[in-house]
């Protein structure tokens, strides 16, 4: 096996290509090289000190939750997880003042999105706590009053711990990727385009976690909206192998971390090239 193809085999497991890049510098500047064999124990050892931070972080996350006595991630808290196990999310910063959100929003770059952080709203849209495609500071500074201004009026008393400042993530066909734990099979994994899809036409498909790639594969394309992912009209083809990838990491994160009772990324913006998680929720038991 190549190192390539053990890199490979081995992302879903949590690696992403700034672990490939960071590894081959670390090659380059060793004088003569190093034999294969002796490359593979090295990525090898690499990956599991890797999963033991991995493990680490989503852990320290979970039992900073419960000490709180909450049951749900914050939307930072649950990305922070997701990205930990290479699943694309959206840049993000947390923003404690209008001015700060401002120089977020320049240093990610506009149009952002902003959007309530707070353990006592879990529909963020629903209490008008999301702004999105904000083009300018003004705009960003307008935005962060309503959002107060909204939140305050729905619940006086709801505990704000900031203002999340993001990427915009351009417009795409969407997909649902979903866990809940049957209380028969364990961790279960859910999968479904976007939208109407999932709300009204509960066009989904399930597999017991975990997953292998074939699987993955398989549900998605037994959805019926599939056809719609390999590209309709003006809509170009999407990234089937970016939502495989999703689902992978999915399934890992569900079945080290039990403790998960609901996982939601809702939605996943889905590209020609790449994919990116446009909301993260998670349930603790
Ligand atoms: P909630 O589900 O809690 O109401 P979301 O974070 O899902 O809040 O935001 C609501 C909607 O706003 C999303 O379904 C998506 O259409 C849009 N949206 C949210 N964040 C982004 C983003 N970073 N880029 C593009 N669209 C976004
Ligand atoms: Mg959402």
């Amino acid at each position: 096996m190549s190192l390539e193809q053990a890199f490979r085999k081995l992302e879903p497991r949590g690696l992403d290509s700034r672990d490939l890049e960071r590894w081959q510098d670390g090659q380059k500047q060793k004088k003569g090289g190093t034999s294969g064999r002796h490359r593979l124990k090295y990525l090898y050892r690499t990956i599991s000190s890797k999963e033991a931070e991995l493990m680490d972080k989503a852990s320290t996350i979970f039992a900073h939750v419960k000490k709180e006595g909450r049951k749900s991630l914050l939307e930072t808290e649950a990305k922070t997880v997701c990205a930990d196990y290479g699943i694309p999310v959206t840049k993000f910063k947390l923003a404690k003042s209008e001015t700060e959100a401002s120089r977020f929003a320049k240093e990610l770059g506009f149009p952002v999105v902003l959007k309530i952080v707070s353990p006592d709203i879990i529909h963020k849209s629903d209490v008008g706590g999301v702004a999105i495609g904000l083009k300018d500071a003004e705009a960003v500074k307008n935005a962060f009053e309503q959002i107060m201004k909204n939140v305050k009026k729905h619940d006086a008393k709801a505990r704000i711990v900031g203002v999340l400042v993001q990427e915009m993530a351009p417009p795409s066909t969407e997909v649902i990727v979903g866990a809940i734990k049957d209380p028969q099979f364990g961790p279960a994994l859910m999968f479904g385009l976007g939208g109407i899809f999932v709300e009204v036409l509960k066009d989904v498909t399930f597999r017991i976690a975990p997953i292998t790639v074939d699987e993955a594969r398989d549900m998605i394309s037994e959805v019926k909206a599939y056809p719609l992912l390999k590209g309709y009209r003006n809509t170009p083809p999407a990234d089937v192998g970016a939502i495989v990838k999703i689902l992978l990491s999915t399934s890992k994160l569900i079945m080290e971390h039990q403790e998960i009772k609901e996982l939601d990324l809702n939605p996943i913006m889905v590209y020609e090239k790449g994919a990116k998680t446009v909301d993260a929720r998670i349930i603790l038991e």
